[in-house]
């Protein structure tokens, strides 16, 4: 996926040094395709987990600017769903060819601010331009449907933008879930105010500048910024009809709460605790490698990253061969060429106190590997967000899938085996929202839905994002039904009883 875009292709240069960041510019609002210095009085550093050296502030954006933003919104609105679908469809196709065009200075604003391999970082813009590239196909994916249900009468039904919606991200994926929502809302009419993290705007900011260029009209995309503030602002305001949340249960189950109390359309995906089944009749060398990579990658800061593995049987031996994986995977910057790792948060095999010599600063955490881990202790229970992998050994698949469904987390699961009739029964009975088998981190692409279950979406899941359901989450089904007839077949007296 990254032959097409190298540093060659880009058409603007992008720091990649820490040295370049030497002089902190603060990060603004995009409001009415503008960029705005904001008059907050309260600013949020952010330092380059690397280095911790500042790379910028972010501001508590004032009510004002919240207030303006919302008020682009909603006077974008009424032109822009009136435009056609054809006429939003080019808007998108540009938007697509800019995303690639600039891949590289999206990867490398989210590997300054969050700190993910620049190769990791490439992935995570690739996996958002994917919706854009599947919301270009609009113009066949929302058409209506038509039935005659009685003689010269029809009923047609209507998909239409439900107005200004919102969208409130988090810092794992700072390019690829502010573009979970931002294609499909706006295509299908919508106009839309993102809040990125506070920890990496950054790519959010990119792909705002980006926007305009593509011909988004002033105020169809908007960007504020902040916390809490500005995340119960967005609840409330009744011009917002819809909240999109990607983020902690703890964040999450509040916004799904406040938002669908104000009578709004949430979908929200929350936190997790990923499973691998290992089953001793599967590739032990594609398990085990697919294992260490999915724990670790990102310094398992992905939603989908497997933080539990399942050990049946014999596989309980082969801890130490994950361990040796682990080991294995080189610690360093995220613009370091072959680093595996970056930052993360917590504790053993033990990741704790290691840090490359060139970073002294940055704040690091090393593989983690917890063996013998049973199912009560805490390591197991809560979501740790780091590249900690906690393995637990069972001595059957029965016991396994019991184990993995008495989790209250549904998000992402993976079975590791070589009997078809195994990976079915597992398919079946797993209360999971993903399932890979023998695939580590089964992130289904846009033509289907990200299908969260359990405790990691809230609402049951109802909403979930892109695909067919993420673009019934943006659009109100209209039906009419029609009656057009020869006049002497009209009765004349009024009937009073349901038609039968
Ligand atoms: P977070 O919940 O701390 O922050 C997410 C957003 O919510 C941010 O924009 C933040 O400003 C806002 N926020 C935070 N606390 C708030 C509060 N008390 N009130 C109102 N708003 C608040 O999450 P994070 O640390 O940025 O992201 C990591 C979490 O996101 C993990 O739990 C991970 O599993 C989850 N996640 C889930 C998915 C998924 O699709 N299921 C994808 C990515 C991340």
């Amino acid at each position: 996926p990254a032959a097409t875009a190298s540093a060659a292709t880009s058409p603007e240069p992008y720091p990649t040094t820490h040295e370049q960041i030497s002089k902190p510019l603060d990060t603004q609002n995009f409001i009415d395709n503008q960029f705005v210095a904001s008059q907050a009085t309260q600013w949020i550093d952010l330092h380059d987990p690397a280095t911790n050296s500042l790379v910028t502030r972010v501001p508590q954006s004032t009510d004002a600017e919240l207030k303006a933003a919302v008020e682009s919104a909603q006077k974008a609105f009424p032109a822009w769903k009136a435009q056609s679908v054809l006429a939003r469809q080019q808007v998108m196709f540009k938007y697509v060819a800019l995303i690639r065009q600039h891949w590289d200075r999206l990867a490398a604003s989210i590997t300054l601010e969050q700190g993910k391999t620049f190769a990791d970082a490439k992935g995570d813009v690739l996996r958002g331009l994917q919706v854009a590239e599947t919301a270009c196909g609009i113009t066949t994916q929302i058409t209506g449907e038509v039935l005659e249900v009685a003689k010269d009468m029809e009923t047609r039904s209507y998909r239409e933008p439900l107005g200004v919606v919102a969208a409130i991200c988090p810092f794992n994926f700072p390019a690829m879930i502010p573009l979970w929502s931002i294609p499909i809302a706006t295509v299908t009419g919508n106009t839309i105010i993102v809040k990125p993290s506070e920890r990496d705007p950054g790519a959010m900011m990119i792909l705002a500048e980006l926007a305009e260029k593509a011909g988004f009209p002033p105020g169809v995309v908007n960007v504020i910024h902040g916390s809490a503030r500005a995340v119960d602002f967005i609840l409330d305001e009744p011009l917002i009809k819809a909240v999109s949340f990607v983020g902690s249960n703890k964040a999450g189950e509040y916004i799904y709460q406040r938002a669908s109390a104000n009578g709004k359309r949430v979908q929200a995906n929350l936190g997790a605790k990923n499973h691998a089944l290992v089953s001793p009749d599967c590739n032990k060398n594609h398990a085990l490698n697919a294992i260490a990579g999915a724990a670790f990658g990102a310094a398992g800061q992905r939603c989908m990253a497997l933080s539990t593995v399942v050990m049946v049987g014999e596989t309980k031996d082969w801890v130490g061969e994950i361990a040796e994986r682990a080991k294995a995977l080189k610690m360093d910057g995220g613009f370091e060429e072959g680093s595996d790792l970056e930052e993360g948060a917590t504790i053993m095999l033990d990741g704790r106190g290691k840090k490359p010599e060139k970073y002294p600063n940055g704040n690091w955490v090393g593989p983690t590997l917890i063996a013998n881990v049973k199912p009560h202790m805490r390591c197991y229970t809560e979501e740790i967000f780091g590249p900690v992998l906690v393995c637990i050994n069972v001595d059957t698949i029965d016991e396994a899938i019991d184990l993995i469904n008495a989790n209250e987390y549904g998000n992402g699961v993976a079975i590791f085996t070589r009997s078809g009739s195994t990976a079915t029964r597992f398919q079946r009975e797993i209360e999971a929202g993903q399932i890979g088998i023998n695939v580590p981190i089964p992130v289904p692409l846009p033509t289907f839905s990200f299908s969260g279950n359990k405790k990691s979406v809230a609402g049951g899941g109802a909403n979930t994002f892109y695909g067919k359901p993420g673009l019934a989450f943006y659009t109100q089904a209209k039906t009419v039904t029609s009656l057009w007839r020869a006049e002497d077949a009209v009765a004349t007296k009024a009937s009073v009883n349901m038609p039968t």
